[in-house]
């Protein structure tokens, strides 16, 4: 039996859960969604997505959009922030480039 004749239940409506659900409905699952919250929302933080899952998300189709909605860049600015009064920046040039 096939197992796309499987309903898929994905618990979680995060980047794991959601990611997981694109890509079972891409190969013929059927998939539901349940998320706890009532809503989802932007909570103020920034994300950075690293080139290994802007891959990711390319391949499952939905990178042009979320690239056309970001700022991309090659540089990185690390910020190594300790209980010392001073921060170390790094910054730092990456082979492919970084989406926020
Ligand atoms: C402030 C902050 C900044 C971050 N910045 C970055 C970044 O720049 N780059 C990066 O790669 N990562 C970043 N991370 C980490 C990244 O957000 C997490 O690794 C990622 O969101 C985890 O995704 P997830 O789908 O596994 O879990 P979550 O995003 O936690 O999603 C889980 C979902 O499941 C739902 N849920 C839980 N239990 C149930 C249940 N019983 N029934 C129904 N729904 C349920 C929750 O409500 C939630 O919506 C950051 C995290 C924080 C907090």
């Amino acid at each position: 039996m096939a197992l796309t004749h499987c309903h898929v239940l994905v618990i979680g409506a995060g980047i794991g859960g959601l990611t997981a659900a694109l890509s079972l409905q891409r190969h013929g699952f059927r998939v539901s969604v349940y998320e706890q919250a009532s809503e989802l929302r932007e909570f103020g933080a920034g994300l950075l997505v690293t080139p290994n899952a802007m891959h990711a998300l390319e391949f499952l189709g939905i990178g042009e959009p979320i690239a056309a909605t970001s700022n991309v860049s090659n540089e990185l600015l690390i910020a190594f922030i300790s209980l010392m009064p001073s921060a170390t920046l790094c910054k730092t040039k990456a082979a492919s480039p970084h989406t926020l």
